[in-house]
């Protein structure tokens, strides 16, 4: 019997600079996940398994399809998930997000997207198909550092890159009119799209 606990994994990541959720934002979202009865959860960028683990512990009938493209962060995240003994509920797959093909008849409650920031909208795109009528799009990161409220926080010119993509997407998020979004001050800034149609 292997023991770990959601703490080794908090700092696992810590020492190796591995960006998982913040701790307000993903206890935000588990409370969400229960208060709303979520079941099916996608998620796009598992690295070690950290949020996966946390959202299918919130309740023992809630179900994660994860997406790694990372080998390494991959194999570290099978085995955190066995170390939880979550393997029957937690399903990680080992691809790039926007390559691999998720069946139309898959459908989820909850579908987080949590990876490469200059790709979100190709995310929302690809993935809103598989999300059920009143379900919910979760994106995290999207203050980025405190960069997208102030810019000048940095010269470099990838990172001002990346901040406007995320400024695009959050406009995005706003005027799209299939979706109620509401913007959260948490974590790394966090926001909640409700699917109205
Ligand atoms: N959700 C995790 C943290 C994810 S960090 C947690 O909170 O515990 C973002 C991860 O997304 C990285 O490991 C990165 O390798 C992965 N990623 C980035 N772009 C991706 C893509 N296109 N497809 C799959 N994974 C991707
Ligand atoms: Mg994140």
């Amino acid at each position: 019997m292997v023991h770990i606990r959601i703490e080794d994994l908090e700092s696992y990541a810590f020492n190796n600079n591995i960006p998982i959720m913040q701790k307000d934002g993903i206890e935000f979202l588990c409370k969400y996940i229960k208060e709303n009865n979520i079941k099916n959860i996608l998620e796009i960028g598992s690295a070690i398994g950290y949020s996966a683990i946390k959202m299918a512990l919130v309740d023992s009938d809630v179900k994660v399809t994860t997406i790694e493209r990372d080998k390494e962060r991959y194999d570290i995240a099978v085995n955190n998930i066995k170390k939880f003994n979550l393997q029957d509920r937690i399903n990680i797959i080992n691809e790039d997000a926007l390559i691999l093909n998720i069946g139309i008849n898959d459908k989820y409650d909850l579908i987080f997207i949590d990876a490469a920031k200059s790709q979100y909208i190709k995310f929302f795109e690809k993935f809103e198909k598989n999300l059920k009528d009143g379900g919910v799009i979760v994106s995290d990161n999207l203050s980025f550092h405190g960069l997208v409220e102030d810019e000048s926080k940095t010269n470099n010119r990838n990172t001002k890159q990346l901040v406007r993509k995320i400024r695009k997407y959050i406009d995005y998020l706003k005027d799209n009119p299939n979706y109620k979004t509401t913007f959260y001050e948490l974590g790394d800034g966090v926001a909640i799209s409700i699917k109205i149609k």
